[in-house]
């Protein structure tokens, strides 16, 4: 009888035991279930977070903290959608490199917390002013790149807009200030490919820069060889005055009416040893451009000097002049400087003529007051140059210390044709004689011109009608041997007294 009770117990023992093992089994099963689902919850927890990371970040990769504009590489991925655009739908879209002129001078002169706050400035101007841009990036500190839907013409109207939008003045609480910008524009698809078509932008925002800047222009084929060839030249610029590669060339003043030799006026010479005789037309812009004119204006005023006080050695006692750029009127110490090297040369300030252009001198702003106020008091004698191409005022003109307006060659060349041409020498002449100044006319190369000239009362000639700009000692070995030029002759004598009158008798 004992053992069916025992089995029976057996059975209910593995039971039981088969029981615990299904309820631990689904027990360990719940506990892992709730292990995996939280796990999961986790994980596509991080995956939001890291998507929202990747998302933050690539925002940051694309937009410039500065600003708030495209960086570059944002930049790149609106263009290859404008580019896809195009390629399917057909049209066109311009690319416009905006370009600041001297941000780094600004951000110098004003300190960078003003660099930022003009850079944001510009951001800001620029967006609003483009209805027209898609988009807009800053590429560099002082410099931006806009897309513009739509073909050339729409492009340059862009580039006008953008530019008198920077032009406006900037005023952060005291400080005021302007600045001017260069501006390329290169169009898909006809200015190349999605690749190259920053780079051109670029190319023709720099040809502006060349030449002087504030302006904007399209891509040209040329450009990279025009671009290139000028980096070259103002490499070679910047070595040229240590090398002794500068000379200067004098062209003589002469009186209409006694032919003597008033002044000579020096005209700056670039021996390149590639090039030749390179003209002050192209090196003078690039030595503004590039920081290179204030030494190389040192140099030409102390040469000058040199060479007036040699020629004094041999008695030729006249004026020597010399062409001041803005750039120069704009040194605090400018009249400092050629006082004392006229000291070192011992020649009297009244002997040595600043050339001034016209639009220089009509800029009117307090630095080249001073200047002017200064050069008074020094008592240089002021010519105010290449008159008759700005907009002079009189009221500016009486202010000036000049004592000579000196007529632009334009009018010169056309006055035997032209009547608009003689009438406006004969106003230049009569306003000179209202403001007790003297008339030079410059590049006189006829016989014709010369006499139209003195019969409508110009007071001293110039050009090649008389002498061409010749070498400082060529020009004392022909006065010293009497020798005839062309229309005058160089005799010493006629080298001789110079001065307006009223300054002779305390010189001789
Ligand atoms: P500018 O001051 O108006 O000088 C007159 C220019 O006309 C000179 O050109 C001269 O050689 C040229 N010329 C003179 N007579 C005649 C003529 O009868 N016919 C023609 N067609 N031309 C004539 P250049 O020497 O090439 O100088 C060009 C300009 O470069 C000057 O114009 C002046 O603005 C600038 N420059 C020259 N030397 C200096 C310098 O030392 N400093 C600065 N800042 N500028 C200079
Ligand atoms: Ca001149
Ligand atoms: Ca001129």
């Amino acid at each position: 009888m004992g053992l069916p009770s025992e089995g029976a117990n057996l059975s209910g023992d593995l039971m039981n035991a088969t029981i615990s093992v299904i309820a631990a089994s689904l027990l360990l099963a719940a506990v892992m279930l709730g292990l995996y689902l939280r796990e999961r919850q986790r994980r596509l927890q991080l995956g939001l977070k890291l998507e929202q990371a990747a998302q933050q970040m690539s925002i940051h990769l694309e937009h410039d903290r500065l600003t708030g504009l495209l960086t570059r590489s944002g930049f790149d991925v609106v263009l290859e959608k404008a580019v896809q655009k195009v390629d399917s739908s057909g049209g066109a879209f311009c690319v416009l490199y905006v370009a600041l002129d001297n941000f780094g001078l600004l951000n110098d002169a004003f300190g960078q917390g003003i660099g930022d706050r003009l850079l944001k400035e510009v951001a800001e101007r620029l967006t609003r002013c483009a209805e027209l841009s898609t988009e807009a990036c800053r590429i560099t500190a002082g410099e931006f790149a806009l897309i513009v839907n739509g073909g050339l013409a729409i492009g340059r109207s862009a580039a006008k807009s953008a530019n008198s939008a920077l032009t406006q003045p900037f005023r952060f609480e005291a400080i005021q200030t302007q600045v001017s910008c260069s501006i390329g524009i290169a169009c898909y698809p006809e200015h190349g490919s999605r690749a190259k078509l920053l780079g051109h932008a670029a190319l023709a925002m720099r040809s502006v820069k060349l030449n002087g800047g504030g302006d904007f222009c399209q891509y040209d084929l040329k450009m990279g060889l025009e671009v290139r060839e000028q980096a070259v030249l103002v490499n070679d610029l910047r070595k040229a005055l240590e090398l002794g590669q500068f000379e200067l060339f004098f062209q003589p003043k002469i009186d209409a009416i006694s032919l003597q030799v008033t002044a000579a006026e020096a005209l700056l010479r670039w021996h390149h040893p590639e090039h030749g005789l390179v003209s002050p037309v192209i090196f003078i812009p690039l030595a503004e451009r590039y920081g290179l004119i204030g030494a190389l204006g040192n140099w030409v005023i102390e040469e000058a000097c040199r060479k007036a006080a040699r020629w004094r050695e041999h008695g030729l006692r006249m004026r020597v002049a010399v062409n001041i750029s803005g750039y120069q009127m704009r040194e605090d110490d400018l009249v400092e400087r050629i006082e004392s090297a006229l000291q070192r040369s011992g020649l009297q300030p009244g002997r040595f003529t600043c050339e001034i252009t016209e639009s220089v001198a009509m800029e009117d702003t307090k630095v080249t007051q001073i200047t002017f106020d200064k050069m008074r008091r020094a008592g240089f004698h002021v010519s105010i140059d290449d008159f008759g191409t700005g907009y002079s005022s009189l009221a500016t003109l009486r202010r000036l210390p000049a004592a000579e307006l000196k007529i632009d060659r334009a009018f010169v060349s056309d006055l035997e044709e032209s009547e608009d041409a003689r009438s406006i020498v004969k106003s230049i002449v009569s306003l000179a004689a209202a403001l007790n100044l003297r008339v030079v006319a410059e590049g006189v190369e006829t016989p014709g011109q010369c006499d139209l000239l003195v019969s409508m009362g110009c007071n001293e000639l110039q050009g090649y009608l008389f002498s061409m700009p010749i070498p400082g000692d060529e020009l004392e070995r022909l006065a010293l041997n009497n020798h005839r030029l062309k229309t005058v002759e160089f005799r010493q004598s006629l080298f001789a007294t110079t001065l307006p009158t009223e300054l002779d008798s305390s010189l001789h």
